[in-house]
């Protein structure tokens, strides 16, 4: 695997008014490619000092990721979801413990997912490097470009979270510290250069995640990814602490989406998990 790193163009458009004036002819689907069990204590911080009581429940939430379909430029996925080891090992194959678990059916992986319709993605984008985001990797084209938000690849515990990235050819790193903030967001990748599709840095989950913008005719679509995993974490105003690795920097960043879809009502938001 060769790591590069990418040099994204600045966008000469610096205000998200400015953005939205000019959707672009680019549309999402989303693909479940399996599910997980997390729980609510922890999915929302319980230290929060608003969280109050938080009830001991078992969440069965689904494991997504994205198809971004741009009519000119083609398609690309926004994180992989998982292969088909899971449909019949919670554990996808990967020896160890402690080891996620995924629940899977039939025919539900990513791969299946995209042949049956014959969809093949130029390029993959990842939100972050946890296993419910890229085990679906193994199935993918490795000839094909990945990028990863920088400092992932750093974090990235290949014993624990699986050799995913194992036979990827080239992993692109978007480094956001070089780009431009768009204000009430952070730094922002005008990932194909014409404002359709946006990676916005949402540190805290993980060192270098990153959520999404898709700037569509039909209507700007906000995709968290885990920055917030379900709606009661928007409703709440409480970030997660589960999975987490920087939980004030997780808060930090969900508090800034917050302030950007309250300045935006009519920007769509949609959570990692839900
Ligand atoms: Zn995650």
């Amino acid at each position: 695997m060769k790591i590069k790193q990418i040099h994204i163009k600045k966008n000469q458009v610096k205000s998200w008014i400015e953005i939205f004036k000019n959707p672009c002819p680019v549309t999402i689907e989303t693909f479940v490619t399996g599910t997980v069990d997390i729980n609510r204590r922890g999915t929302i911080n319980t230290e929060h000092p608003d969280a109050g009581y938080m009830k001991d429940e078992v969440l069965n939430v689904p494991i997504k990721n994205y198809l971004v379909r741009h009519n000119e430029l083609g398609d690309f996925l926004l994180d992989a979801g998982l292969d088909k080891s899971y449909t019949d090992d919670p554990k996808g194959s990967i020896k160890g413990d402690p080891v996620d678990e995924f629940y899977q059916n039939q025919n539900q992986n990513i791969k299946f997912q995209l042949e049956s319709r014959k969809i093949k993605p130029k390029a993959v984008y990842l939100s972050h490097l946890h296993p419910d985001h890229i085990a679906g990797i193994r199935e993918l084209p490795k000839n094909i470009p990945y990028f990863v938000g920088k400092g992932e690849l750093e974090q990235y515990q290949q014993e624990k979270s699986g050799y995913f990235l194992d036979s990827v050819e080239t992993i692109y790193e978007i480094d956001f510290s070089k780009l431009d903030e768009i204000p009430p967001l952070s730094h922002c990748a005008d990932l194909l250069g014409d404002g359709s599709l946006w990676a916005v840095f949402t540190p805290g989950h993980s060192m270098g995640h990153c959520s999404y913008l898709i700037n569509g005719v039909e209507g700007p679509i906000f995709l968290t990814m885990d920055a917030c995993f379900i709606m009661d974490n928007l409703r709440l105003k409480i970030a997660p602490s589960d999975y987490t690795w920087d939980i004030e920097m997780a808060q930090n960043s969900l508090d800034m989406i917050l302030k950007f879809l309250k300045a935006f009502p009519k920007v769509k938001v949609i959570c990692g998990h839900e």
